[in-house]
């Protein structure tokens, strides 16, 4: 018996095999529910089509989240198709590649509009448009990094960004609360992704992390997947407003020490 057996789930921001919402979409599904996915823009859609079909899946709407007639529309397919709504995921963020490279303060009005739409009030529509046909119990996730908290070179305007989607999971929580609905966010340790291959230094990045992490290993969309599972299922009923870190530790070191500490035995 699954953890999610009879729950409907929605998955927003699929766009290739390698996407954190592919993590999760594959865990919900694992853990018995009943899927459905969107994707942004006809170009993602042959990629998105055979991921769905492995699963299954035959839920499969286009939003753009930053037009509100397909947020509505989409609301409406889901209330026709699945009735009321159990698990909502937000896996979504963009800034242009010229934001995410040299100094923040470089960060252009357009550009910073854009990543904060996209990124962050994207999530509290969705909130608000799928609030009638949610149950109690529901459970809405979105991701985060922590460059919310600290600085990470070059992830600008996204860091910004971040912040204000980990503050909005807090207001969500507050306003969602009375109606047993709960809002976590994820904090993933960086991924190799589509998303992230547009942040500068992002290799770096990457491998940084494995050696500096405390458990001195990258994360993958599974481990995302699962947590997912556990914020989306009843395991986690009074948990709500927070950011539950999957990132082999490393938010938790204060001081980096460098390579030659690595012999900690
Ligand atoms: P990804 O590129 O696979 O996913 C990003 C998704 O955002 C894509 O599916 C894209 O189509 C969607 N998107 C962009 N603009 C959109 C719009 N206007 N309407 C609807 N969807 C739109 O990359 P990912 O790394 O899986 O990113 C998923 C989430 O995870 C993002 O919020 C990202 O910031 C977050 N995250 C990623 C990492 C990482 O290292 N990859 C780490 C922590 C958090």
């Amino acid at each position: 018996m699954g953890l999610l057996n009879g729950k409907n789930a929605l998955v927003f921001g699929l766009a290739n095999d390698r996407s954190i919402a592919w993590g999760i979409t594959q865990a919900l599904h694992r853990e018995g529910a009943n899927i459905g996915i969107s994707y942004a823009g006809e170009t993602l859609k042959r990629r998105v089509m055979p991921l769905a079909e492995q699963i299954g899946c035959t839920w499969v709407e286009e939003c753009d989240v930053t037009k509100d007639e397909h947020i509505a529309a989409t609301a409406e397919k889901a209330a026709a198709r699945f009735g009321k709504i159990d698990v909502l995921v937000h896996s979504i963020a963009f800034a242009g590649r010229e934001e995410l490279t040299g100094p923040y303060y470089n960060t252009t009005r357009e550009g910073f509009k854009n990543a904060m739409d996209i990124s962050v009030f994207s999530f509290v529509a969705l909130a608000k448009a799928f609030q009638p046909i949610l149950n109690p119990g529901a459970s809405l996730i979105c991701m985060t990094y922590y460059g919310s908290v600290k600085v990470a070179p070059h992830y600008n305007v996204m860091g910004v960004a971040k912040a204000a989607l980990e503050s909005s999971t807090r207001y969500l929580a507050y306003d969602f609360g009375p109606q047993k609905i709960r809002v976590n966010a994820i904090s993933a340790g960086p991924i190799r992704t589509l998303a992230a291959a547009g942040v500068g230094g992002f290799r770096d990045m990457y491998k940084h992390f494995a050696d500096m992490s405390p458990m001195r290993e990258n994360i993958t969309i599974d481990d995302v997947g699962n947590a997912a599972v556990f914020l989306a299922s009843d395991l986690s009923a009074r948990i709500t407003g927070e950011v539950l870190y999957v990132d082999s530790g490393f938010n938790i070191v204060g001081v980096q020490m460098g390579a030659k500490e690595e012999n900690r035995e």
